[in-house]
């Protein structure tokens, strides 16, 4: 498993990234942290975030579950959408539906656009640096 800390700016919370080899070491793992208490991670479960306060480490505000062959910018960046939105809950923000527990449909169809517009900006982008 790799592992890569990420330290935005304006908090003192950081997010870990854990990157499994395969999806099922990935789906084990995710289990085994959440304690299963989520029913959310199923077969078709290609990342999870988990941002529920009492199960992350100290100094976080996210956990983020990947595995290598299942990575695209696209899921990055709709997993690192569910650690932002988990963020803004913490620091108070209640106008937006958004969840630290199991996500909303509201903030997983958020994700989900994101997702969609950084893949497929990635597949029509021919600019050397996005090659
Ligand atoms: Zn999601």
């Amino acid at each position: 498993m790799h592992t890569v800390t990420i330290k935005p700016q304006g908090t003192r919370l950081k997010v870990e990234c854990r990157i499994y080899p395969t999806k099922k070491d990935m789906h084990a793992a995710a289990h085994k942290f959440s304690g299963s208490i989520y029913s959310n991670i199923g077969r078709k479960t290609e990342a999870y975030c988990e941002c529920t306060p009492s199960l992350l480490p100290r100094g976080f505000f996210a956990v983020v579950f990947f595995y290598e062959k299942g990575m695209t910018n696209g899921i990055l960046a709709h997993e690192m959408d569910h650690a932002a939105q988990g963020l803004l809950y913490r620091r108070g923000h209640r106008q937006l539906p958004i969840s630290i527990d199991t996500a909303t449909p509201l903030e997983e169809e958020h994700c989900y656009i994101l997702q969609d517009l950084v893949d497929d900006f990635m597949r029509k982008c021919s600019l050397p640096m996005y090659a």
